[in-house]
């Protein structure tokens, strides 16, 4: 067995841009400007950049980076592609300082680029969780430190008013989660959030907090776990698959991301749900992983420009 490190995509450049596209124009090259699919013209010799197309229609010139989450960068695609294996392999995410010592770039790129790489991680769309009847987890956690919260009166340090809230779901079947921030933990807040992602027809599974009670109505069935009376469950009704789904996620945003702003959060989310999403547990390898991740990097928006965490 040879090493997936030694693979030539992630060492010569005109390889690596050969299988980018592969992956993103499996049906040939496209071009960005009209859309029109396969028969262009590749630009080659000494002085071209390597990657270059040129339209047979429109006669504009085009690169497989233009449109995806490349676009733009001064980065090597070979270190595009060994950043996203190193981010989609590591079970607890790797930080923008490993990301810059391992790859050898500047700690501003590596920053830069892994912040590109989760928005490729953010999950397409799919059907809503529990369509087939089966058990769907609610359940809320809190997270660090919201500095964009005033503190309210004296309560300063207690209760988690000043923590970034964070609700999640994870369908029992699909063995699927989503997670997202919340602005507070109101019934009013959460129950919409719950019906746009939830089937009516599924079981719905939470805790007592009284924000799910009236949310939990529009279900086939409500199922609660009473930890007030110290119960963990009875039968399948626990929230035992959505309690670990946040282990991992606080142990690697505790131990690789030192935590993060309010405002990245989101992005984090988006990188523990991908990885969880398409983890080994349901049948999906490492390289797999990367392969999947990187078909991800196409019509993404990229607003951000700022560095600061
Ligand atoms: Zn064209």
């Amino acid at each position: 067995m040879t090493s997936i490190l030694s693979a030539a995509y992630f060492h010569n450049e005109s390889a690596a841009y050969e299988f980018v596209e592969a992956r993103l124009w499996p049906n040939g090259p496209v071009c960005p400007h009209c859309g029109v699919i396969g028969g262009h013209y590749q630009l080659k010799g000494e002085s071209t950049r390597i990657g270059l197309w040129k339209c047979k229609d429109c006669r504009k010139p085009f690169t497989v980076k233009m449109g995806t989450i490349f676009e733009k960068s001064h980065i090597p695609l070979r270190l595009w592609l060994q950043a996203i294996f190193l981010i989609a392999c590591s079970k607890k995410g790797i930080s923008s300082n490993q990301l810059h010592r391992t790859l050898g770039i500047t700690l501003k790129s590596a920053w830069f680029m892994s912040h590109r790489i989760r928005e490729a991680m953010r999950s397409g769309e799919f059907a809503p969780f529990g369509s087939d009847g089966g058990a769907v987890e609610v359940d809320e956690t809190f997270i660090g430190h919201d500095k964009t919260i005033k503190p309210k009166g004296q309560k300063k340090g207690r209760g988690y008013h000043h923590k970034n809230k964070v609700l999640a779901l994870v369908d029992r079947t699909t063995g699927r989660a989503i997670s997202m921030v919340v602005d507070d933990v109101k019934a009013s807040t959460l129950a919409p959030l719950i019906k746009a992602n939830v089937a009516r027809e599924a079981r719905l599974i939470t805790d007592e907090a009284a924000y799910y009670t009236i949310v939990g109505r529009e279900f086939a069935e409500h199922g609660v776990v009473r930890h007030q009376a110290g119960e963990y469950g009875r039968g399948d009704i626990h929230t035992n698959t959505i309690e670990g789904y946040f282990s991992i996620f606080k142990r690697g945003m505790k131990g690789v991301y030192h935590h993060c702003g309010h405002h990245h959060l989101n992005r984090y989310l988006a990188e523990f749900d991908f990885r969880y999403n398409n983890r080994k547990a349901l049948g999906i390898e490492d390289r797999e992983r990367a392969e999947i991740l990187l078909r991800g990097v196409k019509g993404r928006r990229l607003t951000y420009e700022t560095t600061s965490e």
